[in-house]
């Protein structure tokens, strides 16, 4: 039975693109894709390289060479040219490299009109899955020059994005380092013991080593202490934190910083007529403000015992159903009892005014 002239497959096949000039032109692609955009040096290279490879019989570098003839046969490019050509470059990819130079595109789109974070962080986790650790190295490094250019973004978030950012920057830089040095499987002499080959780890002094040296030379804090992830949550929100702080101290902090912040936003409400938002989901921008308010330990008492009275309140009023339901906040915050207007109000009333004087009169 004679073969069906099915649609020729024109991206690049495993066996291809593993080897010879199929591995070239996967390198090239991925290469010119990685910003979203083609260079006039990447056009006038790729062009060179497909006249020195036109006769290989691979479909990917005949279509590729189709197309770039026609683009240049009246000697000028244009963006929709340039475009087309990019198309042509993710169509030769295999699909699952795709969606990396898709994003990239994206990304040089929305640059010029937004200054989210939300697709440099997408095509990061995807350079990171495919162990592009370089071109993650990169993204993100573009990502924070990008926010650097706007400074209204880190008042927007209060910098919460940024230093999520930052934390995925020196992540990335460690796993390049141990890519260059150890290969994708990550294994090799440890610096500690010499044994060899081992999948390796890197202490934040700088040594690689095995998983028994690592235990062995970083034991895992004593249960009773705050963890490190905690430590560093207080300390982001302006708390002064010592290595040794108890985990119960850690909680409880955490827990009336919470109290205080719905106290702050309540206020804000009272003041303003709008409720403060959580910027991007997660963070406050107010953090650092309630976060000031814990130099006096006795007001901050006084706030956290009222919240908690007026939490027991509400909790008793509500119904079987309002507390089951997954969004019980919402029915929490509409059945406390109002926030009365006392001294300690008033003087955090001040303070805020004195803080964001172009929100709060
Ligand atoms: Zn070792």
């Amino acid at each position: 039975m004679a073969k069906k002239p099915g649609k020729r497959r024109l991206s690049l096949t495993k066996k291809q693109r593993e080897a010879g000039v199929g591995a070239e032109l996967f390198a090239l692609c991925q290469s010119i894709t990685e910003d979203g955009s083609i260079s006039k040096e990447e056009l006038l290279s790729l062009r060179s390289w497909i006249v020195g490879n036109r006769n290989a019989s691979i479909p990917a570098v005949e279509f590729l060479s189709n197309t770039m003839e026609r683009i240049v046969a009246d000697r000028r490019v244009t963006q929709e040219e340039m475009n087309e050509l990019y198309d042509a470059l993710v169509k030769v990819m295999p699909p699952e490299s795709r969606e990396e130079a898709e994003l990239a595109r994206n990304i040089v789109t929305e640059e010029r009109t937004d200054i989210g974070s939300a697709g440099y962080l997408a095509l990061a986790m995807l350079f990171r899955k495919s162990k592009r650790f370089d071109a993650e190295v990169r993204i993100l490094e573009r990502c924070l020059k990008q926010q650097q250019a706007n400074p209204y973004y880190r008042d927007l978030t209060g910098g919460e994005w940024t230093e999520k950012i930052e934390d995925r920057l020196i992540e990335a830089r460690v796993l390049l380092e141990g890519y260059e040095r150890y290969g994708p499987e990550g294994k090799g002499k440890c610096e500690h013991c010499g044994k060899a080959p081992r999948k390796l780890y890197r202490l934040d002094t700088g040594l690689w080593v095995c998983i028994t040296c690592r235990k062995q030379l970083c034991p895992p804090r004593p249960p009773h202490l705050a963890s490190k992830t905690q430590l560093k949550r207080l300390g982001k929100l302006g708390f002064a934190v010592s290595d040794d702080m108890s985990k119960e101290q850690a909680d409880r902090t955490v827990d009336m910083h919470t109290h205080v912040t719905y106290y702050v936003f309540d206020a804000w409400e009272i003041l303003t007529g709008n409720r403060p938002k959580y910027q991007l989901g997660y963070a406050s921008a107010l953090d650092q403000f309630v976060t000031s308010l814990f130099h006096e330990s006795s007001l901050v008492q006084r706030i956290v015992a009222l919240q908690e009275r007026r939490d027991r309140v509400a909790y008793s009023k509500m119904t079987e159903e309002q507390l089951d339901d997954p969004y019980r906040y919402v029915h929490l915050a509409a059945t406390k009892p109002p926030l009365r207007q006392d001294a300690d109000f008033q003087y955090v009333a001040q303070r805020l005014r004195q803080e964001y004087p172009q929100f709060v009169r």
